[in-house]
């Protein structure tokens, strides 16, 4: 998991809705996302029906966050499986935030099915709409509910990781412990170890490859440099897959294989 930069100011035009703090209106409005929201707060909960699961899934949506997320899982950084629009805050509980920009992140249904619709807090959980801003409220509920689960939208935590060169991930912090747990996404699931320990393995293929081709120990060493640089170079690339791990082995386990 790696911190993601969303801008909350720059709205897809789906979740255009009327009110923001004080009052503060946001010019345009998308009426439907406005109306279907206004809905669910009378009704005090979810309403699962297509009309409203529509709402937050709408193509603009998925494809800002797909822009955004540079089509990866916001918690586990693949691309594999397919990914879906979700909501950090289950909308199970947290109704009113069901089309709030800052609640939608782009995950796998591997790591939103372990999530499910719990959110384990250590604080005081929020009941209730409030009168934050409909797309900016997360920041001031972490304070008060202390969230279990990390949100990479908010928090950096990749220094927090360990990883192993089998793929295994670990951590000494709670609340990064709790995320990778089969309680929160279940990121040491035997398919991301070994999707993770496959990019490791790539890099020792190409090694053993430069070692075979070449007897020569300067074009050896010519070819050894470009293949780690690469690797190094990939680790900061936004598009690869599994960034932390990369960056967690450049730092730490290419000793190992050289
Ligand atoms: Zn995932």
């Amino acid at each position: 998991m790696i911190k993601i930069n969303k801008d909350l100011k720059d709205l897809p035009s789906s979740l255009y809705i009327a009110l923001g703090i004080q009052g503060e209106r946001i010019p345009r409005v998308c009426k439907k996302t406005n109306q279907r929201r206004d809905e669910l707060i009378t009704k005090g909960c979810y309403i699962d029906k297509d009309e409203y699961n529509r709402r937050y899934k709408m193509p603009d949506i998925k494809e800002q966050l797909l822009k955004i997320y540079h089509h990866k899982c916001a918690y586990c950084e693949q691309r594999y499986e397919p990914l879906q629009v979700e909501h950090y805050r289950p909308k199970s509980h947290y109704y009113w935030l069901a089309y709030s920009w800052d609640n939608l992140v782009l995950a796998c249904s591997s790591c939103n099915n372990s999530k499910g619709a719990s959110f384990d807090i250590a604080g005081t959980r929020i009941d209730a709409p409030t009168n934050h801003s409909i797309h900016n409220s997360g920041v001031s509920y972490n304070k008060s509910e202390k969230p279990k689960l990390v949100n990479p939208e908010c928090e950096e935590i990749e220094k927090l990781l360990i990883f192993d060169k089998n793929g295994g991930i670990a951590s000494k912090n709670e609340r990064v412990k709790y995320t990778i747990s089969k309680q929160g996404c279940n990121l040491d699931r035997p398919f991301l170890q070994d999707s993770r320990k496959e990019v490791l393995a790539d890099l020792e293929d190409l090694i053993e490859k430069v070692v075979l081709d070449f007897d020569n120990k300067a074009e050896q060493i010519q070819h050894l440099r470009y293949s780690i640089d690469k690797f190094i170079k990939d680790a900061f690339d936004s598009k690869k897959t599994f960034l932390a791990f990369r960056r967690f082995a450049v730092k730490n386990l290419l000793s190992d294989l050289i």
